[in-house]
C-alpha cells in the first residue's frame, strides 16, 4: 500500500459546499485506508463563527461510514483560520500557523493548497500567498484550483498568467473531478490496450460519437453562480470536452501525465463548432438568485467536428442539461453499417460501443447476432462489463485526486493549454446565434424540440 507522510493541506473555502461534501470526506477515507498517515489540515474561510467542530460535524453526514478514531485524528490535526481572502494580514497569520505545525509535527514542508473557491479568487489568493512568503516558485508546495477555471478564454489566460508568475506548471493541479472517476480513467486504457479497437477508431468505421451529461436535478440553490455560467461554461468546457479529448486524441507516446496531456491538447486545438442548440427549463427565471430576464442556458447541444485525418467527416454531438428526463452521463460510439449480405434487416443495425459513467458504470458493446430459429434475422445483443460488480469498492473521485496531488501525479489534471483550447471552443459556441434566446423546454423532457430537427437535418439518431 502506498502512503504519503507529512503533508499540510490548506483548504481555502473550507466552510463551503465542496469542502463539506467532498474534500473533508475524501481526507477521512485516505486516512482510514492508510494512504495518508501524517498530515495536518488548515481550513480558511470568512465565517468568524464557524469552529472546527461545526465544520467536521457538517461534513460527517457526507462520510459513508464515519470512523470515530479517524474523525478524532482529523480533529487533532485541524486548525481553522478565518480571514478574508483579500486581507493580507490573514496570510501572515497563515504563514505562522504553517511553520508552527511543521515544527510541532516534524514535517519537511510538503504543502498542498486547495482553492475550493470561485475562480475570481484564484489569482488574488495565489499572489497573496506568494507576497506573504508562504510559497515560492519551484518549492515543495502544490496548488489545486477547482473548476471552472475562469469564465472565458480571456479570463482563463489572465489567471494562467498570474499563477505562472508564482508557480511552475509542475506545481499546478487544475481539477476536473470527472478525470478522477474510474470509468473516465479507463477510457485511454481501453482504447490503447485493446488492439482490435485501434484500426476501427477513425472516420472509416465510425459514423458519429455522442457524449451526454443529462441531469435530472435543477440548479440546486446555486442560482447566483449558475446564472453567470450556464451549461456551456459549467460542464461542457470542462467535463464534456475532457471526455471528447480522451475519446478523440491520437495515441500518446506513453500513457502518462505529460503525454496524455500533449495528446488531449493537440486534439482540442482541432475542434470546430458546427452548430449549437441552447435551451432553458421552464421556471428557471423564477429560481432564487436568477435574473428574471435571464438568457442563461440550462441546456446545450453542440455539433462539433475535428479537423484532422482521423476524424474528417465524423460529427461529435455533445448534449447536457438540467431538469432532463433521466440522469445519464455516457459516451456512445456508433459504427458505420456493415454491408447488406443475407441478413434481415438490411443493412444490419449499426454496432455501438457505450461507455456508461453515471449512474451506470461500465462498458457495453452492441454486436449483431442471429435471432434464434430458422430465419436469417439478426438483432443487436449487448456484451456488457459492469464496473461496480467487478470493483465494488472503487474510491471516490476526490479521494483519487487528492492522493494524486500528494504523489505529484498530474495525469488526471488539466494543463494550461488544454484549458485555453477548451475555452476557445466555448467562446465560439457562445458566438453562434448570439441574439437568439435559449428555447424554453419542459422539466422532465429530453430538452428543446430542435433536437428532433437536428436528427432529421443531420440524419442520425439520438442515443439517449
Ligand atoms: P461555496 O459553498 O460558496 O463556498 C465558498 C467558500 O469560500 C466558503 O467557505 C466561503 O466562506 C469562502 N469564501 C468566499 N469568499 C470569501 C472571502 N472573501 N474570504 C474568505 N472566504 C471566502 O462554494 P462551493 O460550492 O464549495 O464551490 C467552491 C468552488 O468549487 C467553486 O469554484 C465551484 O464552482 C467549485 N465546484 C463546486 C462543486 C460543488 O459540488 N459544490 C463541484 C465542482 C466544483 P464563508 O462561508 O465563510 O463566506
Amino acid at each position: 500500500m502506498q502512503h504519503m507522510d507529512g503533508t499540510i493541506f490548506v483548504i481555502m473555502g473550507v466552510t463551503g459546499d465542496l469542502a463539506t461534501r467532498k474534500l473533508i470526506p475524501a481526507l477521512h477515507e485516505l486516512l482510514k485506508d492508510g494512504h495518508l498517515q501524517k498530515c495536518a489540515i488548515i481550513g480558511v474561510a470568512n465565517d468568524q463563527t464557524a469552529t472546527i467542530d461545526s465544520i467536521l460535524e457538517k461534513s460527517k453526514s457526507f462520510i459513508p461510514e464515519p470512523n470515530s478514531d479517524v474523525l478524532q485524528k482529523i480533529r487533532d490535526v485541524f486548525v481553522y483560520q478565518p480571514f478574508d481572502f483579500n486581507d493580507q494580514s490573514g496570510y501572515q497569520k497563515l504563514k505562522v500557523t504553517l511553520e508552527n505545525l511543521e515544527s510541532q509535527f516534524g514535517f519537511s514542508g510538503q504543502r498542498i493548497f486547495y482553492l475550493s473557491v470561485m475562480p475570481d479568487y484564484f489569482a488574488p489568493i495565489t499572489q497573496n500567498l506568494a507576497l506573504a512568503g508562504i510559497i515560492k516558485k519551484g518549492d515543495n508546495s502544490r496548488i489545486a484550483y477547482e473548476k471552472p477555471f475562469g469564465h472565458n478564454l480571456a479570463s482563463a489566460k489572465s489567471i494562467n498568467k498570474a499563477i505562472h508568475s508564482v508557480f511552475d506548471e509542475s506545481q499546478i493541479y487544475r481539477v476536473d473531478h470527472f478525470l478522477g472517476k474510474e470509468l473516465v480513467d479507463n477510457i485511454a486504457l481501453v482504447r490503447f490496450t485493446n488492439l482490435f479497437l485501434q484500426p476501427l477508431w477513425n472516420h472509416q468505421y465510425i459514423d458519429n460519437i455522442q457524449i451526454f451529461l443529462n441531469e435530472e436535478i435543477d440548479i440546486n440553490h446555486r442560482g447566483a453562480f449558475y446564472d453567470r455560467y450556464g451549461a456551456l461554461r459549467d460542464v461542457v468546457q470542462n467535463h464534456m470536452l475532457q471526455l471528447l479529448a480522451l475519446i478523440a486524441m491520437e495515441p500518446p507516446k506513453a500513457l502518462d501525465g505529460q503525454h496524455i496531456r500533449d495528446a488531449k491538447s493537440a486534439v482540442l486545438q482541432c475542434v470546430k463548432v458546427e452548430d449549437v442548440i441552447k435551451g432553458q427549463y421552464a421556471g428557471y427565471r423564477t429560481e432564487s438568485g436568477v435574473n428574471p430576464n435571464s438568457t442563461t442556458e440550462t441546456f446545450a447541444a453542440l455539433r462539433l467536428s475535428i479537423e484532422n485525418d482521423r476524424w474528417t467527416g465524423v460529427p461529435f454531438y455533445l448534449k447536457t442539461g438540467k431538469c432532463l428526463r433521466a440522469k445519464n452521463t455516457s459516451i456512445h460510439i456508433t459504427f458505420k453499417s456493415a454491408q447488406c449480405m443475407v441478413s434481415t434487416p438490411c443493412p444490419p443495425p449499426q454496432n455501438h460501443l457505450i461507455i456508461n459513467i453515471d449512474p451506470a458504470h461500465g462498458f457495453a458493446l452492441e454486436i449483431n447476432a442471429k435471432v434464434s430459429g430458422y430465419s436469417n434475422q439478426i438483432a443487436p445483443v449487448p456484451m456488457t462489463f459492469c464496473h461496480s460488480k467487478l470493483c465494488p469498492n472503487s474510491p471516490e473521485a476526490y479521494e483519487t485526486l487528492l492522493f494524486d496531488i500528494m504523489k505529484g501525479d498530474q495525469s488526471a489534471f488539466v494543463r494550461f493549454d488544454e484549458i485555453e483550447h477548451s475555452w476557445a471552443i466555448i467562446d465560439a459556441a457562445h458566438a453562434q446565434h448570439p441574439e437568439t434566446p435559449p428555447t424554453i423546454y419542459e422539466k422532465g423532457s429530453q430538452g428543446p424540440d430542435e433536437l428532433k430537427i437536428w436528427a432529421e437535418k443531420y440524419n442520425f439518431v439520438w442515443r439517449d
